[in-house]
């Protein structure tokens, strides 16, 4: 059948679900909060928060406070959590919608519990620990202090002692080790000054899916949600991926050796080759390097075509001079399962030189969002 769209992403919403239930069980009895920042890694933020609510998750990860907004204003009602840390900005939606937050320092938590109390509302808080990721955070010497500040703010709800790990290889690596070490120090601090301890989070995909212990009161997997691990991780693990990436032929010329194709001429026919152009370039989220490594691949008929020339912002070129009878409409596959042969995100970020997540972030908004199942349009999802 001939697409109605030029590019599209399909997702597979039961292979989310199933994820999620392969998450469950490696978690221990640890509560799964999914984070769907980016617009779910690129996969859609809303459908796949349904699902998530459906699997009644406690709370869900976001990246800032307007994903929080398009959840909220979708209908999705339960505890969402802006990961990393807002601008002033962001407060007053925070208080409006009942978003929780990352706090980092002892101001930040007054004008919040000021604000918050104002507006008559109680504000959910994590109090984020820089165990070494040095990035946002505060450092462990200053925890106890930020942490009895929390407490002594009425309009702020003690919600969670958090930290993040910066190692892909998670539990097999020992700067994971180091930082959960400090993390349990600075929490076990906490709780002796304290009496008592919010929820501990602190294990990403890759903490949950190399084995870490203890892994907490809550996880927070993001990418292995989306079917997507570092094979060193785990290999038995039945993670599916959930997005497929598909386009169609729109042209297809037969070229002479020594034919230039592409800006700037970067790859010439060294043999008589027959060529297709694809719709769907940079713009889309196809790495621009993908044309210059040479090892950029699309599926076709089954059979794996190197893209060929530049990639171009709306465009790109693949050699299909050993595929017999394609023909204008045919489906390209440059992420999914086509016959016998199959392309991750992961093969296409090592082509490109980059990382899984950044090739389903950059999925741009011209490619259509396919769901399996088909779900319902927004307007209908606000209940
Ligand atoms: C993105 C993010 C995660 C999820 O990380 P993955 O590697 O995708 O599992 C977890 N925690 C925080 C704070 C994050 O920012």
């Amino acid at each position: 059948m001939i697409s109605a769209h030029r590019a599209w992403a399909e997702i597979d919403l039961n292979a989310f679900r199933r994820n999620l239930l392969c998450a469950r069980q490696r978690a221990q009895g640890a509560q799964i909060w999914p984070v769907l920042k980016a617009n779910a890694y690129g996969h859609g933020a809303v459908p796949i928060a349904r699902v998530c609510a459906e699997e009644k998750v406690p709370r869900i990860g976001v990246g800032d406070s307007s994903e929080a907004l398009q959840l909220r204003y979708s209908g999705v009602s339960m505890p969402l959590l802006v990961l990393g840390t807002i601008i002033d900005a962001e407060i007053p939606d925070l208080l409006h919608h009942r978003i929780e937050v990352g706090v980092h320092s002892e101001s930040r938590v007054h004008s919040l519990g000021q604000l918050a109390a104002q507006h008559g509302t109680q504000l959910g808080v994590h109090l984020k620990v820089d165990t070494g990721m040095g990035r946002l955070g505060v450092r462990p010497e200053a925890v106890l202090r930020v942490a009895r500040a929390i407490v002594e703010e009425p309009a702020l709800e003690f919600c969670g002692f958090m930290t993040h790990f910066s190692s892909s290889q998670g539990a097999h690596s020992q700067h994971t080790d180091g930082q959960q070490a400090l993390f349990l120090s600075a929490a076990e601090e906490v709780r002796e000054a304290l009496g008592s301890l919010p929820t501990l989070h602190c294990a990403n995909s890759a903490a949950l899916f190399s084995g870490l212990r203890p892994l907490g009161d809550a996880v927070r997997p993001g990418i292995s949600l989306y079917g997507i691990l570092p094979r060193e991780i785990c290999r038995e693990v039945p993670l599916e991926p959930v997005l497929s990436l598909h386009t169609q032929l729109v042209f297809i010329k037969d070229i002479p050796a020594g034919t230039a194709v592409g800006y700037d001429a970067r790859w010439t026919s060294h043999r008589p080759t027959r060529l297709a152009t694809l719709p769907i370039g940079y713009n889309d989220g196809i790495p621009f390097r993908l044309g210059l490594s040479g090892r950029g691949q699309v599926l076709l008929r089954g059979q794996r075509c190197p893209i060929v020339g530049a990639v171009s912002m709306d465009y790109c070129t693949i050699d299909i001079t050993h595929v017999h009878n394609a023909s204008i409409g045919d489906k390209a596959t440059l992420i999914g399962q086509d016959g016998c042969n199959m392309l991750t995100a992961a093969d296409m970020a090592q082509a490109a030189d980059t990382i899984p997540y950044e090739i389903t972030c950059r999925l741009g908004s011209r490619v259509q969002r396919v769901y399996r199942p088909t779900t319902p349009s927004p307007s209908q999802v606000v209940s």
